[in-house]
């Protein structure tokens, strides 16, 4: 067992660590203020590669290992957790599904642009009245002559008011239960897609989330994705991947509340001394730190795992599940540090503390963490 990153991971993280520091973290406080969505940092991250982290060079990507993305993740999370989910998001979700399920010919048709941020990617799952239950999908794809008749809507989309390439689940034949839902790519500028308001969101304020409508679009017959019937199961094997980022994620966003929990302390005095010499500030610290670590070795075994092609369904959920919680206590636990100037949002751990709650909801809530884990524990 190595716990070491090698030479090229450790040169990714030195790049991404640098870009984040100089280019993301000066501009988070302000892009959550104002609610805007990065497109500067998006192109700048598109030049390192960083839209197509894992698509092989032929197609225009970095074609970088699972582990050297997950550390892309949680140093980007680091700085800006918006701007890690849109990564996130696009890189496995999208890239990823074309990757692992496309035809040639669909790879060809779409990686080019998707890794290199011409087309941003998303992931049409969820619906008004489909969350967790994934399978009660209502958006029906009616077979035509020309293709696929899409109507339906989708909820909580990321990516939604930017994205050029969806990958779109829907029902095609609504008596087969999960094997009658299929996957597809959909251009996003077909006609009869459209995006609605951005939601009003806790957090993750900088990264867009949208309902979209799809009215009687019509999707060719070779943006068919995986066989017809299939796409459940793809859908479900392609969260377990974006579980992995998910946690990274987390890890950042935790990460980035004890280096402000460790630093506040330091400075702040009380009773004649800074505040890291009481005992109930250092357990605070301590536990924090600790959690962390276990995050990074639950969250690096899984990816490691992934990348040796290994099933790795028990390890993403309890990655995800115990990072994403992770997230949220250390952000807690930083904003209690901070005593009242936690509560201000000057300081980067208000910002981190509503950053944190969502992990522990999407791409599964932890309630649904704890189902998969149960399943593989027989
Ligand atoms: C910011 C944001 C971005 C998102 N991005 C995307 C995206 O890009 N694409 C996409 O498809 N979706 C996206 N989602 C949707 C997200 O994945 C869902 O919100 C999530 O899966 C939960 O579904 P729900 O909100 O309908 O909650 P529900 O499923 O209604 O759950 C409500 C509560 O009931 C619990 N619950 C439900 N079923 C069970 C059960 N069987 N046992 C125990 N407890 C249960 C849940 O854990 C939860 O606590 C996003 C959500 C947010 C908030």
């Amino acid at each position: 067992m190595d716990f070491e990153l090698n030479e090229q991971q450790r040169i990714i993280r030195k790049m991404v660590r640098d870009f984040a520091t100089n280019e993301i973290t000066p501009l988070a406080d302000d892009l959550d203020r104002n609610k805007e969505f990065p497109a500067d940092i998006l192109k700048k991250a598109a030049a390192l590669s960083l839209l197509g982290v894992r698509v092989p060079p032929e197609y225009g990507g970095a074609g970088l290992d699972m582990l050297s993305y997950i550390i892309v993740l949680e140093e980007i999370a680091y700085a800006c957790a918006s701007t890690a989910v849109i990564l996130s998001v696009h890189n496995t979700l999208g890239n990823g599904t074309i990757m692992k399920y496309g035809t040639d010919a669909q790879k060809e048709a779409w990686l080019p642009r998707t890794a290199t941020g011409e087309k941003l990617g998303a992931y049409l799952l969820t619906e008004p009245g489909a969350g967790s239950d994934a399978a009660s999908l209502a958006t029906k794809a009616e077979k035509v002559a020309d293709g696929w008749r899409v109507n339906g809507s989708k909820a909580f989309i990321t990516n939604g008011a930017h994205c050029g390439c969806g990958i779109l689940y829907a029902v095609t034949d609504s008596a087969a239960g999960t094997k009658g839902i299929s996957a597809f790519v959909l251009d996003m500028q077909s006609e009869g897609v459209s995006s609605g308001p951005e939601e009003k969101k806790m957090g993750l304020n900088a990264s867009s989330t949208t309902m979209i409508s799809l009215e009687d679009v019509i999707i060719p017959e070779e943006n068919l994705l995986g066989e017809e019937g299939r796409g459940f199961n793809i859908a479900m094997e392609m969260l377990n991947a974006g579980r992995i980022g998910i946690a990274a994620q987390s890890l950042g966003i935790a990460r980035a509340a004890l280096d402000e929990a460790i630093r506040y302390s330091a400075e702040r005095e009380q009773f004649g001394k800074p505040i890291n010499r009481f005992q109930s500030i250092q357990w605070h610290l301590t536990d924090m730190a600790t959690d962390v670590e276990a995050s990074r070795l639950l969250t690096y075994r899984a990816a490691v795992d992934y990348e040796a092609g290994k099933t790795i369904i028990k390890e993403a959920a309890m990655a995800k599940l115990f990072a994403s919680r992770t997230a949220v206590n250390c952000a807690e636990k930083a904003v209690q540090v901070h005593g009242g100037y936690g509560y201000i949002k000057e300081y980067k751990v208000e910002r981190l503390f509503r950053d944190a709650r969502v992990t522990e909801i999407y791409e599964g809530t932890s309630e649904v963490q704890r189902m998969v884990i149960a399943r593989q524990l027989g």
